[in-house]
């Protein structure tokens, strides 16, 4: 009994400490909120400080989206159907999401966002644009 006492008492003050914590210990049944995965992502970063840090992630950003096209792409090569085919490869899709998702976080937080204020951020961008009709058409600041 002490001894899981003792292992729930270093659990939690490795948690709130942000030290590196291994995924075993997520629960993947609660939903997770975006700052809570930033946070984990953080955890397991390994890439040079500073400036060139944010150089590595961003070419790490452009590469993982390229890994989501390229698994698009294959499904309209391989695929008689686009619909089946995607179906079959959502999983590995999934995953490669995920690495982008981990870099959107990681330059988020060298920049010094958190991940719910990059969200927030487009969200009223959006919320603007629509109120004003302006959802299509093209430039940044429109
Ligand atoms: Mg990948």
């Amino acid at each position: 009994m002490y001894l899981i006492f003792t292992y729930i008492i270093v659990i939690v003050i490795i948690y709130n400490y942000n030290v590196r914590i291994s995924t075993c210990f997520i629960n993947k049944e609660k939903e997770m909120k975006l700052n809570e995965y930033q946070k984990i992502a953080k955890s397991t970063a390994v890439y040079p400080d500073g400036p060139q840090g944010v150089f590595y992630l961003t070419l790490g950003l452009c590469g993982e989206t390229g890994e989501v096209a390229e698994k698009i792409k294959k499904v309209i090569r391989d695929s008689d159907s686009f619909y089946e085919g995607l179906e079959k490869k959502k999983g590995e899709i999934k995953k490669e999401l995920g690495d982008v998702l981990w870099y959107l976080a990681s330059i988020s937080n060298d920049l010094g966002f958190t991940l719910e204020e990059v969200a927030k951020a487009n969200i009223e961008k959006l919320g603007s644009r629509s109120k004003r009709g302006k959802l299509h058409g093209s430039g940044d600041n429109r």
